[in-house]
């Protein structure tokens, strides 16, 4: 491998700082040129840069991951598994400087972000079955003298390209089973908050896991087409928008990789007249305003059967003066800002819109955003909403709720599907038989029964389904641990001991 300038730890720390590639074990310092700011979203100011790389330096990470695959892939299981329950101990002990982390260049809010981790420690933590998880099954004298057995073998280098909204649990989602399953990793996490990729890239190397098998690439487009196109690189998972999803799986995939990709999400919240409209709005509120609306399970339309959309938009209203905007470091801000000037800008710009589209604006949140120069925005909420306004079809990405008013359960369901998106989907009733047929109907990948943002616990698997996902296999859980691996079969026979000509040295006991 070429040398590359190693960067001191002093500087990537702290304001101010250069946030640099991790390859082979070290911090390494871009040659591209070419780098992007990254901002503390409450006080709106710029507090370090990230390197971009360059077609090269995907390379160099490639090709570092190559050479730590062999031995890592002939690394025990148990050994394997030893190191595992090390990163989980480190990553279980350092919560709350990775949550610093999250808030400091996303902007959510401590809470919020210590909940992000949890979430992703949950995935590390299925991972540390990983002996019972990569178990292959077998079959005994299938035909006289003739056994049958499968394995699980791991790809080689594999790589994740992550989104800004979730930027220590999606990565995590992704390199923890691929690890466990004895792949090596390069990682191209958001250019807008990279700092928690290099802290994971630096606990990973402190529980003793073998330079090379976790790198990362700081960048761009430039960056993830180096990726997409590199041969060496066997499969791809991709988590963001649904248009760079679409890309993403289309050119991985001509590549001759496997892809899976995840897009964006516009999910609908069903209240029937029979709900418990106390813990609708509850619901209504935490999953459509938690994390300033930037989550792919976020709640953003309600849709209002019958007459139960006045009382339901009462009780949220009554709820938002409780949602604190505010620095996610305070203890008292339950939202923080957006995560950049230009996505708050455009955030709004639904909310202006919507009148002039024949919408209602009941709370409008422009008048509430906290005075500074931080990229804030108070919480909207909008009534009336109909398919072809741009607040109802786009995927906001915000802190606004939009509400849709039905008349019945059939053209609720009906919304749902025909939606492009299908990641998540809720209802709220309290009738077992109308929610297990809503179960049976919705054409989406998650499904809550009053529950507002199902995201499967670490042993199930999460995906979406239409334009929410590309690819068939869901990610982390099960799928994750099928999707990282490719099955062999071995056919087996051996001479009979009893009749073979070999001479053993012992006596034959038949
Ligand atoms: P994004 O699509 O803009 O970026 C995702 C990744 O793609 C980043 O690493 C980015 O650098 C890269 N990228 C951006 N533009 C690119 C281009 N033109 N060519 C190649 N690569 C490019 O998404 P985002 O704004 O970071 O994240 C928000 C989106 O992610 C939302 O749409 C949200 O719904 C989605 N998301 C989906 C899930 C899910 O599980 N389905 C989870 C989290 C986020």
């Amino acid at each position: 491998m070429t040398e590359v300038a190693e960067v001191p730890v002093a500087e990537r720390r702290g304001e101010g700082k250069r946030i640099s590639h991790w390859i082979a074990g070290k911090s390494v310092a871009g040659t591209s040129g070419r780098s992007g700011p990254v901002y503390n979203p409450a006080r709106g100011e710029q507090t370090a840069e990230v390197d971009f790389a360059s077609v090269e330096e995907v390379d160099r990470a490639v090709q570092a991951a190559k050479e730590a695959f062999p031995a890592w892939r002939a690394l025990s299981l148990s050994r394997r598994t030893e190191l595992f329950f090390r990163i989980r101990k480190l990553v279980d002990e350092h919560r709350t400087d990775i949550a610093k982390l999250l808030t400091a260049e996303h902007g959510k809010v401590l809470s919020d972000a210590k909940g992000e981790v949890a979430r992703g420690l949950e995935v590390i933590e299925y991972c540390c079955g990983m002996p019972e998880l990569l178990k292959g099954s077998f079959s005994e004298q299938a035909s006289t003298g003739l056994d049958v057995y499968s394995i699980r073998q791991p790809l080689g280098v594999v790589a994740g390209i992550t989104p800004f909204n979730f930027p220590a649990m999606v990565p995590m989602w992704m390199w923890a089973p691929a690890l466990a399953c004895g792949n090596t990793f390069v990682l191209k996490p958001s250019e807008k908050d990279p700092s928690a990729s290099i802290f994971a890239a630096e606990l990973l190397k402190e529980a003793g896991v073998p330079d090379g098998v976790f790198n990362v690439v700081h960048g761009d487009k430039v960056a993830v087409d180096a990726i997409l196109e590199h041969p060496e690189i066997r499969a791809v998972s991709f988590v963001g928008s649904t248009p760079i999803a679409k890309y993403v799986y289309e050119t991985a995939t001509r590549h001759g990789k496997r892809c899976q990709a995840l897009g964006g999400a516009k999910n609908h919240m069903i209240v029937l007249p029979d709900a418990d409209i106390e813990m609708a709005a509850d619901a209504a509120v935490s999953a459509a305003y938690g994390s300033a609306g930037e989550r792919c399970m976020a709640i953003s339309q309600v849709v209002a059967v019958g007459d139960v959309a006045d009382k339901l938009i009462d009780a949220i209203k009554q709820r938002i003066p409780k949602v604190k905007v505010g620095d996610g470091m305070s203890d008292d801000s339950e939202m923080g800002p957006l995560v950049t000037r230009e996505h708050r800008d455009k955030v709004a710009g639904y909310v202006a819109r919507t009148a002039e589209e024949g919408g209602t604006v009941v709370v409008d949140g422009r008048e509430s955003a906290p005075e500074g120069d931080g990229f804030w925005l108070g919480v909207s909420l909008l009534d009336d909403l109909e398919p072809g306004m741009k607040a109802y079809d786009d995927e906001i990405f915000g802190p606004v709720l939009g509400v849709t008013r039905v008349a019945t359960y059939d053209e609720a369901v009906t919304l749902v599907n025909e939606n492009p998106y299908g990641n998540g989907t809720a209802i709220f009733t309290r009738d077992g038989g109308v929610a297990r047929q809503f179960q049976f109907d919705v054409q989406a990948g998650m499904v809550g029964i009053n529950v507002p943002i199902p995201v499967p616990v670490a042993y199930y698997s999460f995906g979406g389904w239409k334009a929410s996902l590309f690819g068939d296999t869901h990610i982390y859980g099960p799928e994750g641990i099928s999707f990282y691996t490719r099955g062999k079969v071995v056919t087996s026979r051996w001479p009979d001991p009893a009749t073979s000509k070999v001479d053993l040295g012992f006596p034959q006991t038949r």
